[in-house]
């Protein structure tokens, strides 16, 4: 693998026929846009250069995500966004959980998200037929995370199976004054103590929808009609790994997730970009 170039987000544009954009950490942090953000969308839009948002996050719906960006200043129409929300309801029809109890961690629009994908979405503390863990946000965390880790092992020492999703496998995020856990964090730690309890048992995983898997690419590739797409994020682990994967390019923009770390399991970046440029 060739070392990464050093490049600018002007030659991106020229280099790719579309371009895929994380959010946090890329474009925003939990106070607004980063330095250099709006810059490059107005670029994108003035271009008409294909390009959508690849972004993790099932907390927002892109309607409400691209009001959001309007109010910092990132001229983000909806229909470019793409988010891991948006994968359950090809997850939902594939694996039979149409119609089913759904009990959903995360906020308002998470819960929306897995009725959009024809769920029917449950109050904490009903009976559930499949656990989403889409967000950190919306609950009172430690209770919720105590009273879910309960409910399933209730159901899993009866002997049921009960499927567990995760849209947004992210571990942590940048806050803009250091790192949060995300939804990840919380399937590793309930799948930490499940396997625990019940040791070598299959069918206590989550499914994991968002980068690195290939859903958002897929998705993207789809809406792009091409494969030369350059995927630009800050993780190394979710969009650096997951675009080489799919087989596209990447530009890894160094943040406070990164550290000093350049590659993951031997894949780096195609190109090292910073905001500024
Ligand atoms: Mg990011």
């Amino acid at each position: 693998m060739p070392p990464p170039i050093a490049t600018t987000f002007q030659d991106l544009i020229d280099r790719h026929a579309a371009i895929l954009l994380d959010a946090y950490g890329v474009l925003v942090d939990l106070s607004g846009a980063l330095p250099g953000a709006a810059a490059w969308v107005d670029e994108l839009n003035r271009r008409g250069k294909p390009y959508w948002l690849a972004s993790n996050t099932a907390a927002r719906l892109p309607e409400s995500a691209a009001r959001r960006y309007q109010g910092f200043g990132l001229a983000i129409p909806a229909e470019r966004i793409l988010s891991s929300g948006m994968l359950l309801k090809p997850h939902f029809e594939a694996h039979d959980l149409t119609g089913r109890r759904i009990l959903v961690l995360g906020p308002e629009d998470s819960q929306r998200y897995a009725e959009l994908a024809g769920g029917v979405v449950v109050e904490a503390g009903a009976d559930f037929d499949c656990l989403v863990v889409a967000d950190q946000a919306g609950f009172p965390f430690l209770d919720t995370v105590d009273a879910v880790l309960s409910a399933l092992i209730d159901r899993f020492d009866a002997g049921l199976t009960v499927p567990m999703v995760l849209p947004n496998p992210d571990l942590v995020y940048p806050t803009g004054h250091g790192c949060g856990i995300t939804s990840g964090s919380i399937a590793v730690l309930i799948e930490a103590a499940l396997a625990q309890r019940y040791p070598g048992r299959a069918g206590l995983t989550f499914a994991r929808l968002g980068k690195p898997w290939p859903g958002l690419f897929e998705a993207a590739a789809r809406l792009a009609g091409t494969r030369d797409l350059v995927m630009v994020g800050d993780q190394l682990d979710t969009d650096i790994v997951g675009a080489a994967r799919f087989g596209i390019a990447s530009a890894l923009v160094p943040g406070v997730l990164t550290g000093n770390r350049r590659a993951v399991d031997g894949i780096e970046p195609t190109y090292l970009l910073h905001p500024a440029l």
